[in-house]
């Protein structure tokens, strides 16, 4: 196998950068997973192999992120965007949704869920431009919704929710359902306060196509009739992800993310370092003089999604390029908001942060 050596610093919001070693073995295990004579993407989703695979990879998330016994995982499809039609399918029964609206993930989640249930927003950041958190005390709920919908880390604004509201505390009894896509397995979930939870594979997980669905016992039952059969948590639920052909592939390679996941030290490792890596980057911003700015209030800020913006628009290619050739690779923002933007996922090494910032400092010396 070729020895891949000094690869650049990949910030993909998504599809985005993946454990090496978990790049490695599934390279070493491509034509032949553990003497078994097949490829896992040549397995049956039934057979003994791939069913080893699949109870491993759950056995090892329920471990990493805590997940209690009442709380079914489902391996699905359909991405994040397909659970925002999903979602309100299985829960809604056409009721009230309520809507977090904080930046634009949120926003297309309360357009799709209109489309099935009678969406409405409890509260929005939109007014000033996405950089805020509203806070749960301000939101406007109504008594016997569905349930009230979040993003607790928006990709493209780079806001996150750094603790999941009290419902409860706020005097609501619906669930909450939280788009976790872009932050889950960097820091802990308080199950208390979450009756869902879903999150698409390809920034901190794995593949695209595969997508993680955490759902409370009690909300199963519940789809309307119009949710294809392979879209229904129940069913999806009673046949172990197995309704339909599971995305084997994905799965496989999540299972693996998960266990370098454990062996780094588990999910507290991975906040502890979301946290030093997140800190090193804002700091740079902080300090530029103004050279570089994120726009994001303080506590709002994500530790996974730095969007930033230079001062002088003008030299927006040259710090492109200039990114590309010192091994820095897709710090292109997101084209509804501009500038730049850096992901700093699990998978992302310190090292990567030092790299980035160092390059910045460098950047703004010569330019500023
Ligand atoms: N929610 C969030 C928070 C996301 O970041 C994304 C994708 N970037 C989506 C939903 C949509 O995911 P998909 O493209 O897999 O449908």
């Amino acid at each position: 196998m070729t020895t891949l050596r000094h690869r650049p610093y990949n910030f993909s919001a998504g599809p985005a950068v993946l454990p090496e070693p978990v790049l490695r073995q599934a390279a070493e295990e491509m034509l032949d997973w553990h003497g078994s004579g097949m490829g896992v993407m040549e397995m049956s989703h039934r057979g003994k192999e791939f069913i080893s695979i699949y109870e491993e990879a759950e056995a090892t998330l329920r471990v990493l992120l805590g997940v209690p016994s009442s709380f079914r995982i489902l391996f699905m499809q359909g991405g994040g965007l397909g659970e925002n039609a999903i979602v309100p399918m299985n829960l809604s029964q056409g009721g009230a949704v309520d809507v977090v609206v904080t930046g634009a993930w949120s926003q297309k989640s309360l357009k799709e869920a209109s489309r099935y249930a009678d969406a409405r927003v409890a509260a929005s950041n939109e007014a000033g431009g996405h950089t805020t958190l509203p806070a749960p005390a301000t939101w406007a709920l109504r008594d016997g919704a569905a349930y009230v919908h979040v993003c607790s880390n928006e990709t493209i604004h780079g806001v996150e929710m750094h603790t999941l509201p009290d419902l409860g505390a706020l005097g609501c009894r619906a669930p909450l359902v939280a788009d976790a896509s872009s932050h889950i397995l960097s820091r802990p979930i308080d199950w208390s306060r979450v009756g869902l939870v879903f999150a698409g594979a390809q920034k901190n997980i794995g593949p695209a196509g595969l997508t993680l669905v955490f759902v409370r016992d009690d909300l199963l039952g519940r789809a309307l009739p119009i949710c294809p059969s392979a879209f229904d948590y129940t069913l999806v639920a009673a046949n172990q992800s197995m309704f339909n052909t599971p995305p084997t592939y994905a799965i496989y390679i999540a299972g693996l993310v998960f266990q370098w996941i454990l062996r780094e030290g588990g999910v507290a490792e991975m906040d502890r370092r979301a946290a030093e890596k997140s800190a090193l980057l804002y700091r740079c911003l902080d300090e530029s003089g103004g050279f570089y700015a994120n726009r994001v209030a303080r506590e709002a800020r994500s530790r996974m999604n730095v969007p930033f913006f230079l001062a002088d628009e003008s030299l927006n290619d040259a710090f492109l390029a200039g990114a590309r050739e010192a091994g820095l690779l897709q710090l292109k923002g997101h084209k509804s908001v501009g500038g730049m933007r850096a992901s700093l996922y699990n998978a992302m090494p310190l090292a990567g942060v030092q790299a980035l910032v160092s390059y910045m400092a460098d950047f703004a010396r010569r330019h500023g």
